[in-house]
């Protein structure tokens, strides 16, 4: 029985709620007047029911497609401007212990090598990250309650906050770990991460069963639980997703609404961030064997009418996806990529070969630099911000600027602020003289004159006095 307050994996995610939803949409798909009116609902930037969102999602009619997509944009633009926030994932060991059919890291994979890094591995790995110019970082560790314990979690984000290498630092630390008890999430919180992330892969109990057919994560109420469990160990910011093309995606897509609406419902808080990864080619993983793979056209409606439903919620995508793709859903509602990843164990520091270790094959091989110097000629600010969380605007409080669209009035000057930065201490040439063009242009545009004020300032100080890490 569908109850949206449920702490129960299978009554906050009800397969009967998610079927009906199903039905609905495809009895209303071109049922326009109630389409408006949808859209209209949406306009107010108060978000849309999953039900709604499933509407919109089976419309296949090109000019509301077109009316999702612009609404899409101009959602995205009121919430968070034209930045677009940078981070890289780092990878801490690949053992694992669980039997995902669709990883490499599964437990029966013999021939992939397996690697965990040492505190003095990851200090090379983080060097040469800050070397690049990256603030923010993504954790990923397979599951291996022996070998990963969370003691060397905490330790390892310990040893990542504590490297300061020239003008750099990692200032945000998400952690992407397997489910785990409330008591190691409040661990987790302490020391200071910035948003916990956990994938769902599929909400399907069935399908979810089958691709997990070993270890801890084939349980599934433990897994989906898993954020309750994080809220409940104080970590307010949480980071959802599903792996599309493992499932039916309208499946997950409704899976994926109805869990944000569970934790808002009983945290007043719904996710931080939304992951939209699809499956893709790595070690003993063919996508071909996934029928359910989506494509680019759907991909791009599932990310403008999530954009259109959850409003307040970052978006994020890796390089998972081409720079073709990547380029068209940033128009339509991501805010947040991942730039030059290796998806390896020591990745980063020379030595690793991607082909050895690799999680999944990366589509988008360039450089920072070029993917930075990439955003700005698409009119985008990169952004190395990593303000909210270090400021305490975390939860319900960062879920009110974001409702309100206040949270434009912080992301616009640290997204330059942060630029700033970037191209004082790593960009090149060519990214420099853009960059400072970007900058020149966007400021008359900070809308509030002490802040605009205030910027111009700190950007002198940077360039003249070599201060750092401005913020607001
Ligand atoms: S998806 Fe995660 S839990 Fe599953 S095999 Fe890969 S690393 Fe292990
Ligand atoms: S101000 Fe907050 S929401 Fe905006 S980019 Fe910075 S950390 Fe993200």
């Amino acid at each position: 029985m569908y109850d949206v307050k449920s702490k129960k994996a299978t009554e906050f995610i009800d397969d009967g709620e998610i079927q009906a939803t199903l039905q609905y949409a495809i009895e209303h798909k071109a049922d326009f007047p109630l389409i408006d009116q949808i859209l209209e609902k949406a306009a107010t930037y108060k978000g849309l029911s999953h039900r709604e969102a499933m509407v919109l999602l089976e419309c296949e009619d090109p000019a509301y497609i077109e009316k999702i997509f612009q609404l899409a944009m101009e959602i995205k633009q009121r919430n968070y401007g034209n930045r677009i926030v940078m981070f890289a994932p780092l990878y801490l060991s690949n053992y694992c212990v669980n039997g995902c059919r669709y990883c490499p890291y599964h437990a029966k994979n013999k021939h992939i090598a397996r690697r965990q890094l040492s505190q003095e591995e990851i200090v090379q790995e983080v060097l040469a990250l800050q070397d690049m110019g990256h603030k923010r970082l993504a954790l990923e560790t397979g599951e291996d309650p022996v070998r990963c314990p969370i003691d060397y979690v905490l330790e390892s984000i310990k040893t990542i906050y504590s490297i300061k290498h020239k003008n750099g630092a990692i200032r945000r630390v998400n952690v992407n770990i397997a489910a785990t008890t409330v008591e190691n999430y409040r661990k987790l919180k302490e020391a200071g991460i910035g948003t916990y992330i956990l994938f769902q892969e599929t909400y399907n109990k069935e399908a979810y069963e089958y691709l997990h057919p070993t270890g801890p994560k084939s349980d599934y109420a433990y897994h989906t639980e898993a954020m309750d469990r994080a809220m409940e160990g104080g970590i307010d910011d949480v980071g959802c997703g599903v792996l599309f093309g493992l499932n039916l995606y309208k499946y997950d897509f409704v899976g994926l609404l109805i869990h944000a609406e569970h934790l808002e419902a009983v945290y007043n808080c719904g996710p931080h961030t939304i992951s939209v990864p699809r499956i893709c080619p790595a070690d003993d993983i063919d996508p071909a064997e996934y029928s359910n793979a989506i494509s680019d056209e759907i991909f791009e409606k599932i990310v403008a009418v999530l954009r259109v439903a959850v409003p307040y919620t970052g978006m994020i995508i890796s390089t998972r996806e081409s720079q073709r793709s990547r380029e068209k859903v940033l128009r339509l509602g991501v805010s947040q990529i991942s730039g030059a990843s290796r998806t390896s164990v020591g990745g980063y520091a020379e030595g690793a070969p991607e082909e050895d270790s690799s999680q999944f094959e990366v589509s988008d091989n360039r450089t920072l630099d070029e993917v930075v110097n990439w955003l700005l000629e698409l009119g985008y600010i990169p952004s190395f911000c990593t303000a909210c969380y270090r400021e305490g605007r975390t939860g319900d409080r960062f879920m009110s600027l974001v409702k309100t669209g206040q949270i434009a009035n912080c992301c616009q000057p640290n997204a330059l602020m942060t630029l700033k930065e970037y191209l004082e201490d790593y960009a090149s040439p060519d990214t420099k003289a853009k960059g400072e063009a970007m900058i020149q242009q966007t400021i008359p545009l900070i809308p509030n004159e002490k802040v605009r004020r205030l910027t111009l300032e700190h950007l002198k100080a940077m360039e003249q006095e070599g201060v750092r890490d401005f913020r607001f």
